[in-house]
């Protein structure tokens, strides 16, 4: 199908101002390239660029999805809170899950996720291992009430994304099929022209064990990711903690009580002993969801991770301030030494090592001063509680860990049988028993992943797209539409490329040289073919390239072959493998 754009008629109104509440590129590109308008915060509409590219995203999604046997469906962006009931997620996933009900009363939830639909979907006619595995997927619409929807569509509160589930009677055809999804994930972010890492993730609100992040890598994502040479490469929420080991001298110390009046943080009491803090233990205190105290004892130098401590203590929520004294507990002086009778205590298992700690005393303006674990506290679990840092030793080969960010374009996850349990989605196996389904999932944020494409790509000018997701592929830019030669000679590069079915636009607005110029670097054309007068009395056009900003003088008689020359060349770049 060929696509032959006007630049007078294309409704495409691009913006001349910084747009004031953008703070990343995509965000201000996306506004100003008239690629898209703010409806709500969180919330757009996207305009006829936006959308073309949109589709460009979305189609490449699609081809790698139907490439691995997964097949196109569409499910509803409105769901039955009974599907939440049963999964026990309507209580659990908080105000990011919209609610409303309709005229009768009944309760429904605009989807953030769709397993519980895909579950309830399979489970009445998906019986026999015969029929498994089965892989569906969709593109559509999801709906999260962010807390902070903020840098355009990279944290949306409406957004797209393909979304796929897939049912298996056995791990290894899971794990197949699981394989088989980060296949194409990765080549989706290798056409969409993505500099891109995966990374071990934590599973957030989906549940499972097995999952892999596939990030962008950028300045501005919201990720924070620890990766080594080796390969290894986590999201720090995930990341496997291996602290540096410390030494220092002798270690069978006696246990001693020292007076640390109003020292509160370890900051203050590294100072006030003249110690390093890693040598002090930090303990945080926690209502575990049964109501009990718990304590959650790390390195002083350290943070908590919180994803680690929930995995632990589900539910388990800090304890505020005015709630110490019920327990009996006194801030800045907690510890696991002497704590409250029944404290259930978990320390990282940093602190297993023979070594004297300078903890919490218990007691107000106390610290206890060379505690050994075994001897002087006892610990309940050993666990990895801390985030890890840069420079901390790789978990698979020690060498420093090396820091970036990114930003998340996908996820994939093994769910196992956490929602066909719940939901009670069985099939049945050779012998005639029943099994719940093993289910994976899958989710490429569309809309997420053409932002994360223009942070990646773009200079001061504007977007710089690569050719799979430009809206269009050459722009003719005749630059006096007034004269009896330049345009009819433009007119005929442009539908002459068209009936080559190249995706072309012609800037056929009476606007002045400059004008036109801006407007196609701002929208990133891959490739500017200039029509002037000057090159026309030497017989050429000027052909620019907007990624490297080369230009070149080609033959008016030439002009189609080159173009299209590039363009098949770049086309091939970004083609399925
Ligand atoms: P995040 O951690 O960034 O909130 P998530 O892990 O909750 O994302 P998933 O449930 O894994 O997201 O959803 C699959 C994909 O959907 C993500 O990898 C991301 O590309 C996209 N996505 C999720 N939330 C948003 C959002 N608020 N705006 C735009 N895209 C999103
Ligand atoms: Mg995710």
């Amino acid at each position: 199908m060929s696509v032959a754009l006007k630049m007078s008629s294309l409704y495409a109104p691009t913006l001349k101002e910084e747009p004031a509440e953008a703070e990343v590129a995509s965000h201000r590109l996306l506004l100003r390239a008239a690629m898209m308008r703010k409806a709500a915060a969180g919330i757009y509409t996207f305009l006829p660029l936006g959308q073309r590219s949109l589709r460009k995203v979305q189609q490449i999604v699609r081809e790698e999805m139907d490439s691995i046997g997964s097949q196109e469906m569409l499910m509803p962006v409105v769901q039955p809170a009974e599907l939440w009931r049963e999964s026990g997620r309507w209580d659990v996933y908080g105000p990011e899950l919209a609610r409303l009900k309709d005229r009768q009363g009944r309760e429904f939830c605009l989807g953030p996720t769709h397993e519980e639909i895909i579950t309830a979907t399979v489970r009445d006619e998906l019986r026999s291992y015969r029929e498994l595995p089965v892989s569906l997927y969709q593109i559509h619409t999801k709906f999260r009430d962010e807390m902070r929807p903020r840098f355009g569509l990279l944290r949306g509160r409406e957004f797209i994304m393909k979304d796929a589930y897939s049912f298996h009677a056995s791990q290894e055809s899971l794990q197949e099929h699981y394989e088989a999804m980060a296949g194409a994930y990765g080549r989706i972010c290798d056409r969409l022209g993505l500099v891109w890492r995966p990374v071990e993730a934590d599973s957030g609100q989906i549940g499972g064990k097995v999952t892999t992040e596939f990030m962008a890598l950028a300045e501005s994502g919201e990720a924070a990711l620890v990766y080594c040479e080796c390969g290894y490469a986590a999201n720090v929420e995930a990341a496997e903690a291996v602290l540096p080991y410390v030494p220092r001298g002798k270690t069978s110390v006696p246990l001693e009580k020292v007076h640390t009046p109003s020292v509160l943080t370890i900051a203050e009491l590294a100072s006030f002993l003249g110690v390093d803090p890693r040598q002090t233990v930090k303990t945080m205190a926690l209502r575990t969801a049964d109501g009990k105290l718990a304590f959650l004892s790390i390195p002083g130098d350290r943070e908590l991770n919180p994803l680690k401590a929930d995995h632990l203590l589900p539910g388990a929520e800090l304890l505020e301030e005015t709630d110490f004294p019920k327990f009996g507990i006194h801030r800045g002086f907690l510890g696991p030494s002497g704590a409250p009778e029944g404290t259930f205590i978990i320390a990282d298992r940093t602190l297993k090592a023979e070594l004297a700690w300078i903890v919490g005393a218990n007691e107000p303006d106390y610290h206890l001063t060379g505690a050994l674990p075994g001897r002087d506290f006892a610990v309940d679990v050993w666990a990895d509680l801390v985030t890890a840092e840069p420079g901390d030793p790789c978990p698979t080969c020690s060498s420093p860990l090396m820091a970036a960010r990114g930003i998340e374009v996908s996820q994939v996850f093994q769910l196992g049988t956490k929602y066909s349990k719940a939901m009670h989605a069985t099939y049945t196996d050779e012998s005639g028993a029943e099994h719940p389904f093993l289910m994976g999932c899958y989710g490429v944020g569309i809309t997420r992943s053409l932002a994360a494409v223009i942070e990646q790509h773009n200079d001061e000018a504007g977007i710089v797209w690569p050719m799979s997701v430009a809206p269009a592929e050459v722009a003719v830019l005749p630059l006096a539409v007034g004269d009896s030669e330049v345009y009819p000679a433009a007119e005929a590069l442009w539908s002459e490329l068209a009936a080559r079915g190249i995706e072309c636009v012609i800037d056929d607005r009476d606007e002045r040289a400059g004008v036109k110029f801006a407007d196609a670097d701002l929208i990133g054309w891959p490739y500017q073919a200039v029509v002037g007068k000057k090159g026309l009395a030497d017989g050429t056009i000027e052909v620019k390239c907007r990624a490297t900003g080369e230009r070149s003088h080609v033959a008016v008689s030439d002009a189609v072959a080159h173009l299209c020359g590039l363009i098949e060349a770049e086309r091939s770049r970004f083609a399925a493998r």
